[in-house]
């Protein structure tokens, strides 16, 4: 059966002689792969179609369970994401956050336009602290595992000031503390971003400027709270630190937010089912 969608690659493998399989998420029918024969052959008519975050209208027979390109028309091949150590490093982890965190049966239209806005923002220069940190709660909410960021996820009372707490699945109240003596204080307007974060659509993210010590405590947040519900071991995240700690060496990021050395044990790490915790 022939299948015209459209899609973005967020994952490419080489595969046998001078193939490649890709991976993509497309807007009408979830995640497909698709062989792409003589992808990595110099002359291939496809080989800027096999690579990763390209988006296009891809043709593909399938008769089994992988595809076989076609034919494709690319319609945003996102050069200014492939310049440079950073664009390609952050929009690479988009795509294979993307990949690990959802599955299947949730890659529908829905998020496959977040990707898409998420790389086009990249693309157009938005910071990328803010873009990526708005991207991962979008993704954190597609694999079910969304914080509770207006009332006390241990007891339900909405008194602040909250700390933010993975372990026990969002703020946690100043009685409910003992629960989780790891979790994080964040300032105000970092929570107000949180709450902002949980509810954007990536297509309406403006342009966002935050404090160094914001974008810290956001990162810092985000990750704990990947860490504890999705726990993805990213190769691109390894990637991306080494870049940033690669900046901070060149002291290009000064007023660190918090020391975030403080974390807990990964052995009091409990891993909770937030899709239950609701009530
Ligand atoms: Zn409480």
């Amino acid at each position: 059966m022939l299948y015209r969608v459209e899609g973005i690659v967020i994952r490419s493998t080489d595969y046998g002689e001078g193939n490649k399989i890709v991976t993509l998420l497309t807007s009408t029918h979830g995640k497909q792969g698709v062989i792409v024969r003589g992808a990595r052959k110099p002359k291939s008519r496809f080989g800027a179609a096999a690579q990763l975050f390209t988006c296009g209208d891809f043709s593909f027979y399938k008769t089994g369970s992988l595809g076989t390109l076609n034919n494709v028309e690319v319609l945003e091949p996102f050069r200014q994401l492939r310049q440079g150590l950073e664009g390609p490093a952050y929009a690479a982890y988009a795509c294979e956050l993307t990949d690990r965190a959802v599955d299947e049966e949730e890659a529908g239209e829905y998020i496959y336009y977040q990707l898409k806005a998420c790389l086009a923002a990249l693309a157009e220069g938005k910071d990328p602290q803010v873009v990526l940190r708005v991207y991962e709660m979008k993704m954190s909410s597609a694999a079910g595992y969304m914080p509770i960021l207006t009332e006390c996820a241990g007891c339900g009372r909405r008194d602040v000031p909250f700390r933010f707490s993975p372990a026990v699945g969002g703020a946690l109240c100043g009685n409910c503390r003992h629960r989780d003596p790891y979790a994080l204080e964040l300032d105000e307007p970092v929570w107000k971003l949180l709450r902002l974060f949980a509810a954007l659509d990536m297509r309406r993210l403006g342009g966002v400027e935050l404090k160094e010590s914001s974008k810290r405590q956001l990162q810092f947040a985000m990750r704990r709270w990947m860490d504890a519900h999705l726990s993805l071991n990213l190769k691109s995240r390894g990637f991306l630190d080494q870049l940033e700690r690669h900046g901070e060496m060149l002291g290009l990021k000064q007023e660190p937010g918090f020391d975030t050395a403080v974390r807990p044990p990964e052995t009091t790490m409990r891993v909770i089912d937030i899709r239950r915790a609701v009530r």
